[in-house]
């Protein structure tokens, strides 16, 4: 349920509430909106309605939450969440471009690619040091090594990182490199790794599970919000169906229906979506015009020799591309992207 309290409430009344909210087994989140305070109160024993805390003084009413998510819930925060990380704001109205590689293969390849794509406008690096790899022969990432080449390339770049952890003893490590932690389909539902990047205060981006409804992702970013993280971001990823067309089936539905019941930001990833670069172009149109609050592009300097992920992912010059046509959507559903901090020309166009 939620406390909505008055507009006029002291921190004396907020903190009464809490009392009382903690007498009665109840875990309390309040929430500071633009005019006034509610409390999301999680966890405690299922309560009968009138609850008796409408009596408190600076409580306007109490509000049952239907859905099983609470703090994710739309009925718990009417406002957009808008992840404030190192100078860029995630799920306002400009866009975040978060852009680069599957994985980190070399400083050599990551450095290029970080230029290319901060050419292009992108203001957050992706790159994997950790990779879930379906089979345990493929490259699984140069680890701490990996770590380290993404800082050096936020030093020289300002562009902030993206990166994954696939374990919950190794987020305290990956924690000291990233911006944002990367949650990956493969663990949307491992609630050790959830309760630990919850603890670990930094942003998420909680990618949507293989075969995850909506509601089961909802459930998987409940448990970040529960560790007081409030800074969640969804990405829509692609879901398994019948269809062998494409890698995965973009599920675009998903992102209008996010953002009726969550307000937290939510950002499409057309790569491992399709599993094809040539589709990465109309996916990222369709999907801000949907209503994501970004995208996550793989880019490689040369598609070809990626050691991971290649035929989805995009050179600099078709990233490029793909960021001109977004432009023309995102300025038809009154949103902006970054503007392009310079313009090389790129070479090696395909
Ligand atoms: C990735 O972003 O490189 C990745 C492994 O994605 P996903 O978890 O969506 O498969
Ligand atoms: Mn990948």
């Amino acid at each position: 349920m939620i406390i909505v309290m008055t507009r006029a409430a002291t921190r004396k009344e907020v903190e009464n509430v809490e009392r009382r909210l903690k007498q009665l087994g109840f875990d309390a989140h309040p929430i500071q909106g633009v005019e006034r305070i509610v409390i999301g109160a999680v966890g405690g024993k299922k309560i009968s309605f009138p609850t008796g805390l409408e009596t408190l003084p600076g409580v306007e009413r109490v509000v049952p939450i239907m859905a099983p998510y609470k703090l994710v819930s739309r009925e718990s925060r009417g406002s957009d969440s808008i992840i404030a990380v190192g100078g860029v704001s995630i799920g306002g109205p400009q866009l975040a471009i978060m852009a680069g590689p599957c994985a980190v293969e070399s400083r050599e390849q990551l450095l290029t690619v970080a230029r290319q794509v901060k050419a292009a406008g992108a203001q957050i690096l992706r790159g994997g040091a950790f990779k879930p790899r379906t089979s345990p022969y493929s490259f699984r990432g140069l680890e701490k090594e990996g770590l380290e080449i993404l800082a050096e390339a936020r030093e020289e770049t300002g562009l902030l990182i993206v990166t994954e952890v696939l374990n919950p003893n190794e987020v305290e490590l990956v924690a000291q490199y990233a911006d944002i932690i990367q949650v990956g389909a493969r663990n949307m539902q491992n609630f050790a790794l959830l309760r630990e990047v919850g603890q670990s205060g930094k942003p998420v981006l909680l990618k949507r599970g293989l075969a995850a409804t909506v509601e089961e992702w909802l459930m998987a970013a409940e448990y970040i919000l529960l560790e007081k993280n409030y800074q969640v971001i969804l990405c829509e990823r692609g879901i398994r169906t019948f269809e062998s067309a494409t890698r995965n089936t973009l599920d675009i539905s998903a992102i209008p229906m996010l953002k009726q019941l969550t307000h937290l930001p939510v950002v499409a990833d057309p790569c491992h979506s399709s599993g094809n670069w040539r589709l990465a172009m109309p996916l990222s149109m369709a999907a801000i015009a949907a209503g994501a609050d970004g995208l996550l592009i793989e880019v490689h300097p040369k598609p070809a020799e990626a050691l991971c992920d290649g035929p989805q992912s995009l050179t600099p010059a078709s990233f490029r591309e793909l960021m001109e046509g977004v432009r023309r959507v995102a300025a038809a559903v009154g949103r902006v992207l970054p503007s392009c901090p310079e313009n090389h020309p790129l070479v090696g166009r395909r």
